[in-house]
């Protein structure tokens, strides 16, 4: 298995040979290793996601998924998942889901091995895959998508005083640095910037918008829906949210690569797009505090609470840690993506 240090020579030895790469290479080799090494979650681990908080996450979006499916009036309907992490969401959605009637065949994608082998222990009946390619074309498509799209490349670009360029990482004199690409990049970044400050960074991940391109195709053409819940911004101008994590604290994001785990915000006006692109009717973004309360997640904390009595406490910090603005209530969005034919999704009527 490659080692960060492994991983550090042989991007070392690749920038000497050929020059800087782009931000996006780096990123997508840090997190291959990253991810294929090791079980970042959790309290031990780099940093803790809605599903490792409580139970009752996973179990809001089994509702979610069983309402829709009940409504949708489809005969049959897989489970999928994109980067399912320990495969917890999926356990406590499948159990909620199983006492209301549904019992979906579920499809995992996954390319971390260590991961894939955590998610066999809790979905021994699962079926994995690589990519969304291989994913079934006999049925609707229910696919869950919680903190995927932020772990995938992000293309960067920065505004030099010659101009936009794209964001490579070269050799400095302790290690990677990030320095301005050769050649003009004026076409990657909306016309509007063309005359932003220089310093400004614009950024984009190419890979995450094809993925939800296709699979607006997908659900268009069998039906289905796709809820992606993420943290990130909409209407995105401008500006660096490249983020690399390690045991719950901010690291350097050109250092260690492997070690830590990089993240950028998901631009939810820019994910939205692709799918409508594909044929996919969007539904919000709406804030996870919104869409979990509108759920019912605050009846589900108290019934938990009396039953477990001695974990009270616990749950009450996980709910408001979970739905309170100043923690993961707003900085998290939840959007769905539907076949146009389908009913509106649960979770995303805003009063006004
Ligand atoms: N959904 C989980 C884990 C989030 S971490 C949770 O909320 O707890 C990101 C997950 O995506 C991990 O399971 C990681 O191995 C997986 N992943 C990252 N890049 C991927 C890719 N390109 N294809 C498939 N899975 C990927």
């Amino acid at each position: 298995m490659q080692t960060p240090a492994d991983l550090a020579d042989a991007l070392m030895r690749r920038i000497e040979e050929s020059g800087p790469i782009p931000v996006a290479d780096y990123m997508e080799a840090a997190n291959g290793c990253y991810y294929a090494a090791h079980d970042p979650f959790g309290v031990k681990g780099d940093f803790i996601t809605s599903p490792e908080i409580s139970q009752m996450y996973g179990e809001m979006i089994g509702i979610w998924f069983a309402d829709l499916s009940a409504r949708s009036r489809a005969a049959t309907v897989h489970y999928v998942e994109l980067g399912p992490g320990r495969g917890t969401l999926a356990a406590d959605a499948l159990r909620a889901m199983g006492a209301l009637g549904h019992h979906p065949d579920v499809h995992f994608v996954e390319t971390s091995p260590v991961l894939r082998k955590l998610q066999k222990e809790r979905l021994p009946d699962a079926t994995w895959h690589d990519g969304i390619e291989t994913l079934p074309t006999d049925a609707p498509l229910i696919i869950i998508a919680n903190e995927f799209f932020d772990a995938l490349p992000y293309r960067q670009y920065i505004k030099t005083y010659s101009g936009w360029r794209e964001r490579m990482v070269g050799l400095g004199e302790d290690g990677f640095a990030p320095v301005p690409g050769a050649t003009p990049a004026e076409d990657s970044v909306p016309e509007h910037l063309h005359d932003a400050i220089a310093g400004s960074i614009y950024e984009t991940s190419p890979v995450g918008l094809a993925i939800a391109n296709a699979l607006a195709g997908r659900i268009a053409r069998q039906g289905g829906a796709l809820l992606v819940v993420d943290y990130g911004h909409e209407n995105y101008d401008a500006g660096d949210t490249l983020q690399a994590l390690n045991a719950h604290a901010y690291a350097d994001v050109f250092s260690n690569p492997g070690a830590n785990d990089l993240t950028a915000h998901v631009d939810f006006t820019a994910l939205g797009q692709a799918g409508r692109l594909g044929g996919a009717r969007i539904e919000g973004p709406v804030s996870q505090g919104y869409f979990l309360g509108t759920l019912g997640i605050a009846a589900r904390a108290s019934a938990l609470g009396r039953h477990h009595p001695d974990r009270a406490e616990e749950i009450g910090a996980a709910y408001r840690r979970l739905t309170n603005e100043e923690e993961m209530g707003t900085l998290f969005r939840s959007m769905a993506m539907l076949n146009p034919k389908w009913p509106k999704a649960a979770g995303f009527d805003v009063i006004v």
